[in-house]
């Protein structure tokens, strides 16, 4: 029994170092995929603002619509005034045309408004598009970087992998089974240590019977509270100096 405790504590090492690889290795991928939100996020705001420019520029053309008709309006109405007899007519026309070229100049200001904002945005666009190039040059270095670490990650990965499956090979088959349910439901933890007669996987006291009997290494012991593989490990002598 002794042995295939050993055995158990061996493969829970192999286990917790392969867990090791794979945050390392899910580490080094979220710095790929946080590069491509940020880029993502930067076109996602090229994309508002060409739909800005699209609404400006209609707006603007409106405003010279508008202009055109003021204008329009403004020679119509002297025309008329060539044909009226009454001065009242000829006040009427008047105040008319005075109040198109209110328009007029309204509707050129407006035009030169939404033109000038069309440009500052075609600007911000040019600028994240050059941040976006920059961020896009930087993802290619990292997608390299990350690339390499992973596949030196990865093959020291496979080492252990294929001595955790010889180590499997020697395990009663029962018992390989209920270790690795155990580290599935166990968040990747299930042999542990007792220390001073606790449980280091869920942290309970246990009773002391079971504690004595744990200590002989005789037979397989399990938490009564978390159900995980307990060992007892003597605490190293300390070195006596004489
Ligand atoms: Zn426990």
């Amino acid at each position: 029994m002794k042995n295939e405790i050993a055995k158990l504590i061996d493969l829970q090492t192999i286990d917790s170092e392969i867990a090791g690889f794979d945050a390392d290795i899910a580490l080094k991928e979220k710095i790929i995929t946080n590069k491509e939100a940020l880029i993502s996020e930067k076109e996602n705001e090229i994309a508002v603002c060409q739909e800005k420019i699209t609404a400006l520029q209609a707006n603007e053309r409106q405003a010279k619509m508008d202009h055109e008709d003021a204008n329009a309006r403004i020679k119509d109405r002297q025309n008329k005034m060539m044909q009226v007899q009454t001065s009242r007519e000829h006040q009427a026309l008047l105040k008319e045309i005075e109040e198109n070229k209110k328009q007029l100049k309204e509707t050129e200001e407006q035009a030169k408004a939404f033109a000038e904002q069309v440009k500052e945005t075609e600007q911000e666009i040019k600028e994240l598009e050059n941040l976006c190039a920059g961020e896009k040059e930087l993802l290619a270095e990292a997608v390299q970087e990350v690339e390499r670490e992973v596949k030196k990650i990865d093959a020291d990965r496979k080492k252990i992998v294929s001595k955790r499956e010889e180590l499997s090979g020697e395990l009663k088959a029962n018992q390989l089974k209920r270790y690795n349910m155990l580290l599935k439901k166990r968040d990747g933890l299930a042999v542990v240590q007792i220390i001073n007669a606790v449980c280091q996987g869920c942290f309970m006291t246990l009773p002391p019977q079971q504690f004595n009997d744990i200590r002989k290494g005789e037979k397989l012991h399990l938490c009564p509270n978390c159900q995980r593989i307990l060992y007892y490990m003597e605490p190293e002598e300390e070195a006596v100096d004489n």
